[in-house]
């Protein structure tokens, strides 16, 4: 329990209603979208940097953890406060402080949600590349910490490609400024990237400068129906290796097309075994011409159907397919692991028929889809965990499948990170030199591990 002289002095800093300590108001910053729940000993609405470094600063004197919260959107519990830990949330840090078209950039807080900045950044006719499905709620801070993107970092990366620098407090209270303001910079060590994907561990980030681009203002999309994997596989492999870069690439196996089928009434053929949806972006007087180009090598190779958009209304019933996929998983029920691995495009075939071999081996039924583009897999396992055997057999099966990851050359995690939840795999992927490097890199940032400890190394 969290000694009541650390409240007060939090109300020193804080407006009194910015300083939650009651459980029944701390309850709901205890949870993020691990399902794992952990009562914060209390919750700091923070406004600006200066009331961030005070709080570092006496956390760091008192040995009390922070974890640092964005809208707990996250999949693998980094913003679940485990070591007695008070939640920092950055949801009132909310200004896009500058839009500098000239020069290509956005200047931002962190509590910004990533769709309130697309949608500023519209009215321009720009857009930040990183679009994680769940822009409608992230902010650019947990986007940041977690280099979360979505279907268009095939062509417009991650936020690891689309940040010019930062400003974080790290675990000493010390205010630090990456980065530049120009395309390009090569002064000192690149502490932006070694930020990025960081899981709150190395500082609270208190501002961002965003690369921002100018908008296409026409796309094209495209469905294709496959009657194998390997077909599906090899299509995405001929798209990658032509000079028009996709804008989206997404595929989905054969599990997916039947609970596609069951909510959308028999949207794909029957026969499908697999599917991609393809997004091409350019300027109106030449979207007709890259299509041309891209529907050309398309036709090189076996696919059953192909499907082209004409209009609002198709490319919205396309897409409704696909989205239909995330409610039909939920009217399954029971329980779902979903994992996020990725593995170079060359080795998608493999992947994906050892997995129907890991599903029968341990009778867990498994979906995949995901960003074909980048190799990353949405693994969706499905089981009932109130059964025992079953219970057993997940653990087994996931086991097995990032093994199969890592054999193929791949990571075990493409956009969510490793938080609490994946902790014990890492040592799978990274080895324990490397491992000990990152760890005397937090070390250096954060000496008395306060800052989300435990957690990702
Ligand atoms: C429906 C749904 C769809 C999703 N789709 C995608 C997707 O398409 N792609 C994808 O990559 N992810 C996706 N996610 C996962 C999640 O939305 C992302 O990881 C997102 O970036 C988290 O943002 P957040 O603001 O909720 O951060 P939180 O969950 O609150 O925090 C995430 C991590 O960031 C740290 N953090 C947050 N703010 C700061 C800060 N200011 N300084 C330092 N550390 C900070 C936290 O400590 C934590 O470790 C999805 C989640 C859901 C629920």
């Amino acid at each position: 329990m969290l000694d009541k002289k650390h409240i007060n002095f939090f109300k020193k800093i804080l407006p009194n209603d910015f300083v939650l300590s009651e459980p029944g108001d701390c309850w709901a910053y205890g949870y993020d979208n691990s399902k794992m729940h952990v009562l914060p000993e209390c919750v700091l609405f923070v406004q600006n940097k200066f009331q961030i470094k005070d709080i570092v600063d006496y956390c760091y004197e008192k040995n009390i953890s922070i974890t640092t919260r964005g809208r707990g959107t996250g999949n693998t519990g980094g913003s679940v406060p485990i070591e007695n830990s008070i939640v920092l949330s950055m949801e009132k840090m909310q200004k896009i402080i500058k839009v500098d078209l000239d020069n290509r950039l956005a200047i931002v807080e962190p509590g910004v949600i990533n769709k309130t900045l697309q949608n500023t950044l519209e009215k321009y006719n720009f857009f930040w590349g990183p679009d994680p499905s769940s822009q409608e709620y992230s902010t650019i801070g947990g986007n940041i910490a977690n280099n979360s993107a979505g279907p268009r970092a095939i062509k417009y990366g991650t936020p690891r490609d689309n940040i010019l620098g930062l400003e974080f407090i790290s675990g000493t209270g010390e205010i630090h400024k990456t980065g530049v303001k120009t395309s390009k910079g090569v002064v000192g060590l690149d502490l932006t990237r070694i930020f990025t994907g960081s899981e709150g561990i190395l500082g609270i980030l208190t501002e961002a400068t965003l690369k921002i681009l100018p908008k296409n203002n026409s796309i094209k999309t495209i469905e294709i129906t496959f009657e194998s994997i390997s077909d599906a596989t090899n299509m995405i492999i001929s798209l990658m290796t032509q000079p028009i870069t996709p804008y989206k690439l997404e595929f989905i196996d054969e599990e997916s097309i039947k609970l596609i089928n069951n909510m959308k009434k028999d949207h794909y053929n029957k026969e499908s075994k697999s599917a991609i949806l393809l997004e091409l972006d350019g300027e109106e007087e030449y979207i007709e011409i890259i299509s041309k180009k891209i529907i050309n090598t398309i036709k090189k190779n076996n696919y059953k159907n192909l499907t082209i958009a004409n209009n609002k209304d198709e490319i919205e019933s396309l897409w409704s397919a696909r989205k239909s996929l995330s409610p039909a998983l939920r009217e399954i029920g029971g329980y779902k692991i979903n994992e996020d691995i990725a593995v170079p495009i060359s080795n998608l075939t493999n992947l994906l028929n050892d997995l129907k071999i890991i599903s029968k081996k341990y009778n867990i039924k498994i979906v995949n889809f995901g960003h074909a583009g980048n190799g990353n897999i949405h693994v969706n396992l499905l089981f009932d965990s109130e059964n025992e055997k079953n219970s057993t057999n997940s653990k087994k099966c996931l086991e097995e499948i990032f093994d199969l990851t890592i054999k193929l050359d791949g990571t075990i995690s493409g956009e969510h990170g490793i938080g609490i939840i994946k902790k014990k795999y890492i040592e799978k992927e990274i080895q324990n030199e490397t491992l000990n490097l990152m760890k005397n890199i937090k070390k250096q940032f954060d000496p008395k591990n306060i800052l989300n400890p435990n957690k990702t190394i």
